[in-house]
């Protein structure tokens, strides 16, 4: 029986397990992979405070896991196949355990869905990206692609325009289905350009992106190439649990609570996320301070 369970080890629910253990409560995180979180995957992070040096994300992560374990905190490799609810407590059955909790964090996350063209995954971290806040600096006067026709890709691309050299938007139909106001901005941006019917067919390089093929054929140098074609929420866990927004983030309040009484949410699976490492560990403080009290 523990005071507080949290799912997920990337950054919101380490952070999450070091405010919980230290504060007292009898902690224990269940991550499916190895702890870290997606951020694991990222090979240059200069924007977490306190870090003067840039840094692979598997550096900056490599100490949270030991400063959760210090104070207590235990964490075990399992993968939360179910949630319930019995006699108050939240019960939850992995593939080899069940636990009982008073309190449970979710901090399964959000991934971006990938487009699928030859060397997507090869290049990622390489000049393939899914997060402009996080990268975009790194392509200062340079040229880079967007590919998608949502919300997300447009605002993206809006966002690179000012650090950008050029921005290539390139999406799979002649229409976009961002909001209109969104699509104006873009039309009315000089250094986007729009190249409507057209798939990224592979990327080419060497050790770094150096440019696209597309569906035609035609060849275009690019220096990165942001991907914004969806997202997948992590909710399988919680989705008749508590409420959903219409994107199926969880809906939570300034306390990272859920509709769900003793549930919290954190992290890129909660809604509003900015889905930067800062933000995910404060949202991991809230909880945990929270759900203690
Ligand atoms: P989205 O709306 O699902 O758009 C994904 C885009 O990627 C679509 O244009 C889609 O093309 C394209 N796409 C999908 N798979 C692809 C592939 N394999 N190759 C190339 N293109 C592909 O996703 P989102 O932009 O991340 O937005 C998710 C939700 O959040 C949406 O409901 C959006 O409105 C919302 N959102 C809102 C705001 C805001 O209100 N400010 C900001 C961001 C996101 P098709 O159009 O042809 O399907």
């Amino acid at each position: 029986m523990y005071d507080i369970i949290i799912i997920g080890a990337g950054p919101a629910g380490l952070s999450s397990g070091i405010y919980a253990s230290r504060l007292g409560a009898k902690t224990l995180i269940l991550e499916k992979l190895t702890p870290g979180g997606q951020i694991t995957l990222s090979s240059e992070i200069e924007n977490y405070p306190g870090i003067c040096d840039v840094k692979s994300g598997l550096e900056l992560m490599a100490c949270w896991p030991k400063q959760a374990k210090k104070f207590g905190c235990e964490i075990v490799n399992e993968e939360a196949n179910k949630l319930t609810m019995e006699n108050e407590k939240w019960k939850i059955i992995t593939h080899k355990n069940s636990y009982e909790a008073k309190a449970l964090i979710i901090a399964t996350g959000a991934n971006p869905k990938k487009a699928g063209f030859e060397g997507e995954i090869e290049y990622t971290g390489k000049g393939i990206s899914y997060c402009a806040v996080c990268d975009g600096f790194f392509y200062r006067n340079k040229d880079v692609a967007v590919i998608g026709g949502g919300d997300t890709a447009l605002e993206e691309a809006l966002y690179l325009s000012k650090i950008a050299k050029k921005v290539y938007l390139i999406h799979r139909r002649d229409k976009f289905r961002a909001a209109p106001i969104t699509q104006e901005k873009v039309f009315n941006t000089k250094n986007i350009e729009i190249i409507y019917n057209e798939n990224v067919k592979k990327v080419f390089g060497n050790e770094f992106v150096e440019g696209i093929i597309l569906s035609s054929d035609k060849k275009i140098k690019v220096d990165g190439v942001f991907v914004f074609v969806g997202m997948k929420i992590n909710n399988e866990l919680v989705k008749d649990l508590v409420e959903l927004n219409k994107w199926g983030e969880v809906k939570v309040d300034l306390n990272m609570q859920t509709s769900a009484k003793g549930i919290y949410a954190i992290g890129d699976i909660r809604e509003n996320s900015v889905k930067q490492i800062v933000a995910a560990a404060g949202d991991g403080a809230i909880a945990a301070i929270n759900a203690c009290k």
